[in-house]
């Protein structure tokens, strides 16, 4: 059974989008991730605040929700999901789920005319998958994403010639009331000016290219900088290549989302790697190759490796992100053992057989 999500978020069950926007916003703050690192408590806080948001927020989930007390999408007996990156797969659009959880006031730029809840988030957040070769040796990766770039015919104002008026709905207030109810029952509720968003002015004459809405969308190729050593969940941030809004334009977050890699196993800076040696090298020690990504490297395994030995090799592992250094390619060594072997070998191995001490070599 799911937990009760106006519970978690603090509201009533008549609280309207706003109020649970509002409650939602407020919660996120608190205890999100960024602002309590490594605080267990609040992380998982954090994550029943953000799932009880995505249901509540979204009319069909909350009446879905509302009626069997249970979100289906949470899968097979109601149990509520671990929130985790696998999740944002089933929304159509990475950058709408982002702006929906990450977006709008907490980020810093909120613009001349912040802190109005209906204000459309400037900053958008777009996960990039990258390998773990393209973090192992860094460098340029191109991305494309589509976001409301400033029209430049009308400078972001979505007027001819910048050209504004007074809003006639808020007096250039920005604010609008609504009542609700009447009499005694009647409720006014405080929001954001609908007709000019907020902004207090609509264009006086609605611009041609954006027809007054001051942004056009606009499809961006761009190129961002992979650093070496990165792993999930850092973000880059690229400035003023987010959304803009009356004249104001946000930043891009580029969060990285690292894949696994089959054959390399990364812990930290530590990378692992299986490689294969025959009997002799073992019994005997050599040299061996180890081959990682675009690099070969010569190591030597010592007289009497065992199965499942690890050699190191030092400071060639992940370059460390925040500080000086590189962690080591752990080498995990796998005894192989031929198939067929030629007359001339299985009398060599026959010889090495009758040759045996009492203890068996082989450990059978
Ligand atoms: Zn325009
Ligand atoms: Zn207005």
């Amino acid at each position: 059974m799911a937990e009760d999500y106006y519970k978690v978020l603090g509201v009533d069950k008549n609280a309207s989008q706003d109020e649970i926007k509002a409650k939602f916003r407020d919660l996120a703050k608190k205890y999100h991730p960024d602002v309590n690192q490594g605080n267990k408590e609040s992380e998982e806080k954090f994550k029943e605040i953000a799932e009880a948001y995505e249901v509540l927020s979204d009319p069909n989930k909350k009446r879905q929700y509302d009626a069997t007390g249970s979100a289906t999408f949470n899968g097979p007996g109601g149990q509520s999901s671990n929130f985790s990156w696998d999740d944002f797969t089933h929304f159509d659009d990475i950058n709408d789920i982002f702006s929906k959880i990450f977006g709008g006031n907490f980020g810093g730029s909120s613009g001349y005319y912040g802190g109005y809840s209906n204000q459309p988030d400037l900053e958008i957040y777009l996960r990039v998958n990258v390998t773990l070769q393209d973090v192992y040796y860094g460098g340029s990766k191109p991305i494309k994403y589509k976001r409301n770039a400033m029209c430049e015919a009308c400078n972001g104002t979505g007027g001819v010639d910048g050209k504004m008026a007074t809003c006639p709905t808020c007096h250039g207030s920005g604010q609008e009331r609504i009542a609700r109810g009447q009499g005694f029952f009647q409720m006014v509720t405080v929001t954001t000016c609908r007709t000019c968003n907020g902004r207090g002015k609509i264009p006086l004459k609605p611009c041609n290219s954006c027809k007054g809405t001051g942004t056009v969308p606009k499809m961006e190729n761009i190129t961002i900088n992979i650093p070496k050593g990165a792993d999930t969940n850092v973000k880059l941030r690229i400035a003023k290549m987010g959304n803009s809004f009356g004249g104001v334009t946000g930043d891009l977050f580029a969060v990285l989302f690292v894949q696994n890699n089959s054959d390399i196993k990364r812990s930290g800076d530590n990378l692992y790697v299986k490689t294969f040696i025959d009997f002799p090298t073992a019994a005997l020690g050599g040299e061996i190759d180890v081959k990682l990504f675009r690099d070969d490297f010569k190591v030597n395994v010592p007289a009497g490796t065992q199965p499942d030995d690890i050699v190191r090799i030092k400071g060639a592992g992940m370059q460390r992100l925040n500080s000086r250094g590189s962690g080591d390619i752990l080498v995990i060594v796998k005894l192989q053992v031929p198939k067929h072997l030629s007359a001339g070998e299985k009398e060599l191995v026959e010889k090495l057989k009758g040759e045996q001490p009492k203890k068996s070599w082989f450990h059978i």
